[in-house]
């Protein structure tokens, strides 16, 4: 499979150097994810497809920074066609939705597409089958964990589902959206679930104690965090809450506090 990353030039603290974005130039060119509008990815878009005009877009999930350029890029690319994972989203274009299992053509391979939610309901993976390339968007960050955002549609039950899933794809290597290249794929997911069986097990303890908020439990589990990341924390705690309600393993409490 031929491939070109591209970053979408939006640095920041959440989103590191920069999104990538992957091009698979050739018949019926498409990218994966639109990036945020920036002229130079635009740019670098355009110099990569050499001519050829963009047949697909494929936007892993809609957070803005996977999905915000999509306008622009229709507008430099009047024929492309949008797709995505249907879901409610305040938009000037319109989107062709995607389903699970759907085959893409793109340059000379197909993509398949893998319903991955967890960090966002609409989350998406490809999967090229001959290279057992996965593109991966906020699935998988090397030397990082993924933020399960519990208020804004996030599940950490969904999302150590896909982790599941996308282990048993066996894929040779991860293209993320944020980060370098992963190649040991089995080794990071199950780094992945150690650290959540961890955290579990610390907020089982804190609820043992006693009623307590999900502040609470990040003033106690998380110790020397950075003010400007508690609220980040916050929404892990509140994932892993979530999801040990569902199990039948804790109970939140009409004033906002858990228990066991
Ligand atoms: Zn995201």
């Amino acid at each position: 499979m031929d491939l070109v990353a591209l970053s979408a030039f939006n640095p920041s603290p959440l989103t590191g150097a920069g999104n990538n974005t992957y091009l698979i130039p050739g018949p019926e060119p498409l990218l994966v994810d639109a990036g945020v509008g920036d002229p130079r990815h635009l740019d670098a878009v355009a110099a990569a497809l050499d001519g050829v005009p963009l047949a697909r877009v494929v936007v892993t999930h809609n957070h803005s920074d996977h999905a915000s350029g999509a306008a622009a890029v229709a507008a430099r690319w009047p024929g492309v066609t949008l797709l995505k994972m249907p879901w409610p989203a305040r938009d000037r274009v319109a989107w062709t939705p995607l389903a699970e299992g759907d085959e893409l053509a793109a340059g000379d391979v197909r993509l398949r597409v893998v319903w991955t939610p967890g960090h966002a309901p609409d989350h998406v993976c490809l999967f090229e089958p001959a290279g057992r390339v996965l593109f991966g968007g906020d699935l998988l960050v090397q030397n990082d964990t993924v933020v399960i955002p519990a208020s804004h549609g996030g599940s950490l039950t969904q999302y150590l589902a896909s982790l599941e899933r996308v282990r048993a794809l066996a894929p040779s290597r991860v293209l993320p959206a944020h980060g370098p290249a992963i190649d040991d794929v089995v080794a990071l997911i199950e780094r992945y679930v150690e650290h959540r069986r961890q955290r579990e097990r610390q907020i089982l303890r804190a609820l043992a104690s006693g009623p307590v908020t999900p502040a609470d439990i990040v003033a106690r589990v998380y110790v020397g965090l950075n003010p400007a990341l508690e609220p980040f924390a916050r929404e892990s705690v509140l994932a892993h809450l979530v999801k040990l309600e569902e199990e039948g393993r804790a109970i939140r409490n009409e004033d906002g506090k858990w228990t066991c």
